[in-house]
This record gives C-alpha cells, sequence and structure tokens, in this order.
C-alpha cells in the first residue's frame, strides 16, 4: 500500500530500529515508548486491521504470533509481557496496518480487563 506508514517502514523507505524479520514478519521499536521495551509486531502483507483478517490472510498472523516469543527474547524481555492490538476508531488505531504492541521490562500493574 502506497500510502501506509508500515508498508514504507517494511519496504525501508521509512527508518526503523529492526529487532526481527523474516518471509511474513516484521518487528521494530516503537518510536514513542509506552513501556522500557515497546516492539511493534507487523505482518509484511497490508492487513489494515485485526477486523480484516479472513482466511486469505491469517497465515500471516499465525506466524507473528509464532515469532512473538523470540522476539521478547530479542528485545531483552525476560520476564513476561503485554500484547495489544488497537483495532478501528473506538480502540483508537491510529496506523492502519495491522500491529501488535509488545510491551515489557516493567510491572504493568494497570490493566483494561
Ligand atoms: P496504534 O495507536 O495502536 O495504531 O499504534 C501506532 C503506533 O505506531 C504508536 O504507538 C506510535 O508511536 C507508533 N509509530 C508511529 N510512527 C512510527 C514510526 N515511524 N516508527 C515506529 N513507531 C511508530
Ligand atoms: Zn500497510
Amino acid at each position: 500500500m502506497q500510502d501506509c506508514l508500515f508498508c514504507k517502514i517494511i519496504a525501508g523507505s521509512v527508518p526503523s530500529k529492526k529487532v526481527y524479520e523474516d518471509e511474513h514478519v516484521y518487528a521494530f521499536y516503537d518510536i514513542a515508548p509506552n513501556a522500557p521495551v515497546h516492539v511493534l509486531v507487523i505482518p509484511k502483507l497490508h492487513i489494515a486491521s485485526a477486523d480484516e483478517v479472513d482466511f486469505g490472510n491469517s497465515e500471516y498472523v499465525a506466524r507473528i504470533f509464532e515469532a512473538i516469543p523470540n522476539i521478547a527474547k530479542l528485545a531483552g524481555i525476560v520476564n513476561g509481557y503485554r500484547i495489544i492490538s488497537n483495532c478501528g476508531e473506538d480502540a483508537s488505531q491510529t496506523v492502519k496496518h495491522l500491529h501488535f504492541h509488545i510491551l515489557g521490562g516493567k510491572v504493568m500493574k494497570e490493566k483494561l480487563v
């Protein structure tokens, strides 16, 4: 997608601090971290949000979750992490390319659910 920030990051035309990459998955540090470790994990296919996941693209989501344990280790997370995906307007999703926030490096007492 031409106008998608995260597609540009995957293509390398927008710089990022890479944590991990494979055929389906790209992971990089969030530019405005909300925890001592804050990594974004994205599919290397433009999927707008979790609401757009279907039979034809769900392999990318599976690959993301298979990679997350290794991504957390590579980012230095040792004691657990939180995974968040904001989906759509009411969830205040700002970048319309599916992404999973991996937050760690501190005890997160505050919980939404
Ligand atoms: P969301 O609000 O769930 O859509 O999350 C979008 C995330 O992308 C936010 O946490 C931003 O800080 C992050 N972000 C925006 N632009 C960049 C960028 N160029 N590099 C890394 N992270 C970014
Ligand atoms: Zn995209």
